[in-house]
This record gives structure tokens, C-alpha cells and sequence, in this order.
């Protein structure tokens, strides 16, 4: 079968023909339809130092993705060949504390797909039954395929009550954008959507109908007043990674407001904490989805009518991979969905 591979320890991927994987009794094999790309798989592309630390080579990349089941493992329950699923990639253990406790988002021994082990850049994927999620027929093979961030976007927008609150997002990426959105559609007051980057802003827009400024054009504190805010935002939502960013979002929190950190800091960065103490601010961070309670809501919450799927700026055949990784590179781009079959 073809499959999308990092094959040496350089920048890139190629295009190979490897071996169908086979499967254990409680494994799944899925027909794969449609993937989208990640940060993450940017990150492989690009060789950087965490993907050379992190990748072993060969590998089958990618995790964000829908198919439909083309085999089931002998001890197999609940699932078909034929049914269409998308798949949690974070593939947790059993021992460790946490995953008896059922956080298996939390489990230390998870092991990811396309990451650790082969991934969804292919024309099949073998992945533990546990991981599956069959999905609805509203939810379509293209919208399929980004369930993965949307979840990292539910996830960290649903960890705090967001409704009549006013809600500061930084970092108009896709999982800023869609947190908007979904911010929106459960009910928060007023959301302010942030980025330096006005071609962000702009799909932003496509997507939801939310204030957004460039805080390099205009202060978020004179936005935050020309909304009609004068004690600043309940609740924040850091989805940049910027330390700039994260900064401005504890200038303009209101007292005791509430911040959830997604974006990942590429290096160490500075903080002064006493503005947080000060504030009262509480902080959590946020990784992954919470497994499977970000599945369910998620769903139900597209099931009920958010609309996300604008988000979704380009499709490509997969054979054209090379364009679709050179268009985010550019930031080019929201969502890309590569199609196989
Ligand atoms: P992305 O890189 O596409 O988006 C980040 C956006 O932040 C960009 O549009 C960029 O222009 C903007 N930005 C940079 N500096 C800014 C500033 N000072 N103010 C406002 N905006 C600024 O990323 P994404 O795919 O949407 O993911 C968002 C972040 O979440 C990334 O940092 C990613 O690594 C991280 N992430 C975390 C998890 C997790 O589990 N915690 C999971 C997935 C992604
Ligand atoms: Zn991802």
C-alpha cells in the first residue's frame, strides 16, 4: 500500500509502497479516506529538534484522520466492517495510576499514532479497537478528518464555564479559530479573537462571526474597551504559543478570571508571576482531549449545529502532499485535508 513516510533522518517525506499492517485479535484495520495535517506533522516534515528526538525512522506519520473499517480483530465487539470512524491517536496505557483511574489522557505510557508508532498517512491504518469512534452520518469524511484538533479546541473550551462570559482568545490558528466558535456557540457574551497575523483574521471570519484585532495594530485593551468591557475578560484562552500573547492576556483578565494555556512555547519563556497572584488568576493547562468525554461533546456539539467546516481551506489527492505541506509552511492555510480513497 502507499504511504506517506519519513524515511531518513532529513528534511521531508516520501511517498512509499510498504506493507499492509496486519492485525492483532483486538486491533482494527481502517480503510483510510481522508487525514488532515498537524503542527505536529509540520514539525516532522521539517526535521526540526523535537522531531529528531521524537521520530525513529522509517516511520508512517500523521493522526488526524477518518475511514472506514476494513477488517476487525477476532475479540472485536461493538464495531463492523463498513462503519465509519475516526480515531482517538493517543493510544494509552493500563498500568500507570492515572489510566486505572480512567484519565487516560493523562497516562504517562501513551503511545501516539504517527508519532511512536505507524500512523494515518496511508492507504490503511491498524489501530487497538479501544481507539475508535464511529461517527455520525452528519459528521462528513471531510469534517472527519480535523475531529482530532477540534478536539484539542472542545477540550480546552469547555474547561471553563464559558457562558455570558466575555472570552479573550490569542492565536487565530485553526484551534483558535474553532474554539471561537464553539465559544460562540455554547453562549459566552462577547469573544475576542487575536492575531498577528491579519490573513488568520480573515479566515477567522469565515468560520465565525467574532471580534478579532491584530494587537499589533491595535491594543487589546483599546479593543476590550471599544467592546464595551471595562474590567476585562472572564475567562482566556492562550492558543499561540507566544509569550507576547500570554502576557497581554494577563494584562486584560479581569480578577480572579480564568486561563487555559494550549499553545506550546517553542523555547523556555518569562512570566512575571506576580501579576497572576495579583489578579487571582487561575491557570490550567491543557493537553490532548480528555478521552473519550471530549469525543462525546464534541460531537454533540456539531450534531447541534456549530459549524466549523470553512476552517477547512484546501483539499489535495494525496499524491500531491508536497503542495499541501508547502502551503501551511507558508501559513498559507487553515485546515488541509489530503484525500486517499
Ligand atoms: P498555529 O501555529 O496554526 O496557530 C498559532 C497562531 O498564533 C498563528 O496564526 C500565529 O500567527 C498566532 N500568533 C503568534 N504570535 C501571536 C501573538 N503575539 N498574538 C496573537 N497571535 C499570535 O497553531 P494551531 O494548530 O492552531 O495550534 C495552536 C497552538 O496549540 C500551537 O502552539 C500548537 O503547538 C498548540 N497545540 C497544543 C496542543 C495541546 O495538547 N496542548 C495540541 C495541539 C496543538
Ligand atoms: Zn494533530
Amino acid at each position: 500500500m502507499k504511504a506517506l513516510v519519513k524515511a531518513k533522518k532529513e528534511i521531508g517525506l516520501v511517498l512509499s509502497e510498504v506493507d499492509k499492517p496486519s492485525i492483532g485479535p483486538k486491533d482494527v484495520l481502517i480503510r483510510v479516506k481522508t487525514t488532515s495535517i498537524c503542527g505536529t506533522d509540520l514539525h516532522i516534515w521539517n526535521w526540526d529538534n523535537w522531531a529528531q528526538s521524537a521520530i525513529k525512522t522509517p516511520m508512517t506519520i500523521g493522526h488526524e484522520f477518518m475511514g472506514v473499517i476494513d477488517q476487525i480483530g477476532s475479540d472485536v465487539k461493538g464495531l463492523n466492517v463498513g462503519d465509519r470512524v475516526s480515531v482517538e491517536s493517543h493510544i494509552a496505557g493500563t498500568r500507570s495510576r492515572n489510566a486505572k483511574a480512567g484519565k487516560l489522557h493523562l497516562d504517562p505510557d501513551t503511545v501516539n499514532l504517527g508519532v511512536d508508532r505507524d500512523g494515518a498517512f496511508a492507504e490503511y491504518v491498524s489501530v487497538p479497537e479501544t481507539n475508535v469512534v464511529p461517527l455520525p452520518d452528519s459528521v462528513g469524511d471531510e469534517l472527519g478528518a480535523i475531529l482530532d484538533p477540534f478536539g484539542n479546541a472542545v477540550h480546552a473550551t469547555l474547561s471553563f464555564d464559558l457562558v455570558g462570559e466575555d472570552v479573550l482568545i490569542t492565536g487565530a490558528g485553526p484551534i483558535g479559530i474553532m474554539s471561537a466558535a464553539i465559544a460562540q456557540h455554547i453562549g459566552a457574551r462577547r469573544v475576542l479573537l487575536t492575531d498577528i497575523n491579519n490573513e488568520r483574521l480573515v479566515l477567522a471570519q469565515r468560520v465565525c462571526n467574532v471580534e478579532t484585532v491584530n494587537p499589533t495594530e491595535q491594543s487589546i485593551a483599546d479593543k476590550m474597551s471599544a467592546m464595551g468591557l471595562k474590567e476585562g475578560f472572564d475567562v482566556g484562552l492562550e492558543m499561540s504559543g507566544s509569550e507576547l500573547a500570554l502576557k497581554e492576556m494577563v494584562e486584560n483578565m479581569i480578577m480572579g478570571g480564568k486561563v487555559a494555556l494550549l499553545g506550546l512555547p517553542s523555547n523556555e519563556i518569562s512570566l512575571d508571576l506576580s501579576k497572576v497572584i495579583f489578579k487571582a488568576l487561575n491557570i490550567k493547562a491543557i493537553y490532548g482531549r480528555e478521552i473519550f468525554e471530549t469525543w462525546y461533546k464534541g460531537l454533540a456539539l456539531l450534531e447541534s449545529g456549530l459549524d466549523i467546516k470553512n476552517i477547512i481551506t484546501h483539499n489535495f489527492e494525496y499524491s500531491d502532499f508536497e503542495k499541501a505541506f508547502a502551503l501551511l509552511n507558508d501559513g498559507k492555510a487553515g485546515k488541509v485535508v489530503l484525500h486517499w480513497s
